[in-house]
């Protein structure tokens, strides 16, 4: 598949396969490669989705029209304990999307070492031309569609691309309706706090960014970037993530120099008034014209020279066409996929490291763990715990992939005709500690029967 992407100012189209399924598989593949000592074929178990579920359902309509939807729910694993997994609509939505999603969320959750599996969502709709009442029977009669195949032990839904606490509410009482006289609120996570939602929900995404940025930056010694105080930093994206990440990187010291969202960016050498950038946010519904910035477009923010640049936004936004114009001297995938295949190899190549989405976004799904067991014990926990805990995992999380990523590189070194060490980055080293803990656990369970 060709992909139109936008190099400097002309459109191009890319050699670059850029569909996230493709992609997937192609590191799952470059990973296993490095993984031995697991039975023959037990590795390829994790190929494929364990369970896919399609349904399609008829919706009465405002205007008293019946249409028809499609939607999916995807458990690619349950080793490490119940899936768990957004639900997302979109038009676009497809199964082979939904299954590669599923698969991600396995593994990060393997890497935030948390006991679920992963799972993954979605309904084909356009929620823009949908009105509240459509959605919430779209979203009950999905739910009751998937019976049982949800539920607090089997598998969990979260928020994804456009649901949100309000679908997350009518889920819960979707299915506490089908199962009365038992404590539901476990059976999905992002509900509204006064439903038993976490406080740090919201912003636990950018939190953990921050964190895993942090002790990478404590623990790695990049030259001349030991920590985030006093680092020039460039975010793509000011949404839920993008807006978060800018706040907690500058509440740490550093300088948000550019920041953007779908209309364009904006830029200040001596670092933004993120205030004025949020007030011109909501006010106009676009960061571009913040007063005392500079515009740009996010092609030239993706190339300014920085010290952290943080893609938080959509996928596939430094690829093949533009990553050798990236300039800075960290990457930081707080959005899902947005380094391509060919942009990790130049990245690579340009010693430019990136901390990869499975590790470093992970904040928002252990917040969503945490929610799970404050609903299981009927507990609230302060803002001040939550963090805390957070911050801990997040810690754990880095640590073992840097040890993972040393034991790779000693192991290839020095072996002239298998010298690998230039292709292992931290995404591969991320990838394959979470693919042994699950391979490992696999075998501790015992193959059934
Ligand atoms: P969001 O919809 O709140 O924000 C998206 C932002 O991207 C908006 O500011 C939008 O204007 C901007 N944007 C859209 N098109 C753009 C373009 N062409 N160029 C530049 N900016 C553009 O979404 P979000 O929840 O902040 O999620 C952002 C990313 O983070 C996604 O990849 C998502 O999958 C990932 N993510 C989110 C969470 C979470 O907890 N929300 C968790 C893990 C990963």
């Amino acid at each position: 598949m060709e992909a139109t992407t936008k190099s400097g100012k002309e459109d191009v189209v890319s050699v670059e396969n850029l569909a996230p399924l493709f992609i997937a598989q192609q590191r799952f593949e470059q990973a296993a490669a490095y993984i031995a000592g697991f039975k023959e074929g037990l590795i390829d178990f994790f190929k494929a989705p364990k369970r896919t579920i399609g349904v399609c359902f008829p919706i009465e309509m405002d205007d008293g029209t019946v249409r028809t939807f499609h939607g999916y729910r995807v458990l690619h694993n349950h080793v490490l304990g119940p899936g768990k997994g957004g639900i997302r609509y979109h038009p676009k939505v497809t199964r082979a999307e939904v299954a590669s999603l599923a698969a991600l969320m396995t593994w990060k959750c393997a890497i935030a070492n948390l006991p679920f599996g992963g799972a993954k969502g979605g309904v084909i709709c356009d929620p823009k031309q949908l009105s509240q009442t459509e959605l919430r029977r779209i979203t009950r009669r999905f739910i009751s569609e998937l019976g049982d195949a949800i539920g607090p032990q089997t598998d969990i839904p979260a928020p994804d691309m456009y649901t949100d606490e309000h679908t997350m509410a009518w889920i819960y009482d979707t299915y506490d309706i089908l199962h009365p006289g038992r404590n539901n609120l476990p059976v999905v996570t992002g509900k509204p706090l006064e439903l038993g939602g976490s406080l740090g929900r919201t912003e636990a995404t950018g939190r953990g960014c921050l964190y895993a940025t942090q002790r990478f930056l404590a623990g790695a010694g990049l030259s001349g970037l030991s920590s985030v105080a006093d680092a020039r930093v460039v975010v793509q994206g000011f949404g839920n993530v993008g807006s978060v990440v800018a706040r907690q990187f500058r509440e740490a010291g550093a300088i948000i120099v550019a920041v953007s969202d779908s209309k364009g960016g904006v830029y200040t050498e001596g670092g933004l008034d993120l205030e004025m950038v949020s007030t011109q946010k909501r006010e106009v519904g676009t960061v571009v014209g913040t007063p005392d910035t500079q515009t740009l477009s996010n092609e030239d923010l993706l190339a300014l020279e920085c010290d952290i640049l943080i893609p938080a936004a959509l996928g596939a936004v430094i690829h093949y066409d533009n990553a050798e114009r990236v300039a800075a001297r960290l990457v930081v995938e707080a959005a899902n996929g947005p380094v391509t295949l060919m942009a990790d190899e130049i990245l690579q190549a340009r010693q430019i490291p990136v901390l990869p989405d499975i590790l470093v976004n992970a904040g928002g799904v252990t917040v969503s763990y945490f929610e799970w067991v404050q609903n299981l014990a009927n507990e609230s926990w302060s803002l001040e715990e939550v963090n805390e805990k957070l911050r801990r995992k997040m810690d754990a999380a880095v640590d073992a992939v840097m040890g993972r990523w040393q034991t790779l590189l000693e192991g290839t070194r020095g072996d002239e005709a298998n010298d690998t060490s230039l292709e292992i980055n931290l995404r591969i080293a991320a990838l394959v500690q979470a693919i042994e803990h699950v391979a490992r656990v696999t075998l501790q369970r015992g193959i059934w029967p």
